[in-house]
């Protein structure tokens, strides 16, 4: 017998966390790309939403600067053409 964690993923009644959302939609997690049952949009399963070893801390200043220098090569390459 099929059961509904086949059909849907991993299933959590935990509240909204992050990326969590509980829901009746078949999902797929950011973090760990498992199946789960969760809201429409929610973008990460309850497991690792509420997994607190998680670094969730803001980009740093150079993260930043990485990520402006990867815009400007993408948009100088684009204007190149
Ligand atoms: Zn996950």
């Amino acid at each position: 017998m099929i059961s509904t964690e086949d059909l849907f993923g991993k299933i959590s009644n935990l509240p909204p966390k992050y990326g969590w959302q509980a829901g009746g939609y078949s999902c797929r997690c950011i973090r760990c790309n498992d199946r789960f049952q969760g809201r429409k949009r929610a973008s990460e399963c309850a497991d690792c939403a509420y997994d607190e070893t998680i670094d969730r801390s803001p980009p740093t200043k150079e993260d930043l600067e990485l990520w402006n220098k990867m815009l400007d090569d993408i948009i100088g390459k684009h204007n190149e053409k």
